[in-house]
């Protein structure tokens, strides 16, 4: 199992916190949305702040095979 960061987008309001924190998980692709970058093991301190600070609380840790 690994765990991976997961953003609602429905809910993400683009306010560019996640991107600016912490560039190398969350990045903004050319549609204009929040992505995750694929990675095999993710910053579990960088993206629990992250995850801390998201105004609208849209972003998780999902556990994938
Ligand atoms: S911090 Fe939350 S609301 Fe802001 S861009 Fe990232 S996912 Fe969207």
């Amino acid at each position: 199992m690994k765990r991976v960061p997961v953003v609602e987008l429905s809910d993400c309001i683009l306010c560019e916190m996640c991107t600016d924190i912490c560039p190398k998980v969350f990045t903004m692709n050319e549609n204009g949305y929040v992505q995750v970058e694929p990675l095999d093991t993710y910053p579990r301190g960088e993206v629990d702040e992250v995850i801390k600070n998201c105004p609208v609380d849209c972003i998780q840790w999902e556990e994938q095979p």
